[in-house]
């Protein structure tokens, strides 16, 4: 087998409250995310094809996080559909991402995995993400720990 593994950086600003939250972050409040996406394959190995050699074109990977997560996250404020922030509130004006889950950096991970894996070609796997909220502070979703 002749595997590798590629990964591209996102970057994306996003503002969200943690619903239940016994400290700071259930108040709104944003970060400067970086997501980095990993696939794995096996390079493309037909000197007649354009993309000989790459297990997938970067762009091509760029516009699928772009049109799945980049575009709706980005500026954004993610809520739990069941925050108080959302009760007797109307923010139809702005951009808010209404989640059915609490916008942890692990749970938006769970979500921008099921997002990004069907719209991979066949033979290109997920390998992995990563999603780093702070400085000091990142969350990882691997497929193989997720396979059983
Ligand atoms: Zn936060």
């Amino acid at each position: 087998m002749n595997k590798v593994r590629i990964t591209k950086e996102f970057n994306f600003e996003m503002a969200h409250a943690l619903d239940m939250y016994d400290g700071k972050c259930a108040n709104i409040h944003g970060h400067s995310y970086k997501l980095f996406v990993t696939l794995i394959g096996i390079p493309v190995c037909d000197i007649t094809h354009p993309k000989n050699g790459m297990v997938m074109d970067f762009a091509d990977l760029k516009t699928i996080v772009k049109e799945q997560i980049i575009d709706v996250y980005d500026h954004g404020l993610v809520l739990y559909k069941k925050s108080e922030y959302l009760q007797n509130k109307t923010h139809s004006a702005y951009k808010v991402i209404v989640s059915d889950y609490n916008p942890t950096c692990e749970n938006l991970l769970l979500d921008f995995a099921k997002k990004i894996e069907p719209l991979l070609p066949s033979g290109i796997e997920l390998h992995s993400l990563k999603l780093v909220e702070t400085a000091t502070s990142y969350a990882e979703w691997f497929k193989s720990d997720n396979l059983h």
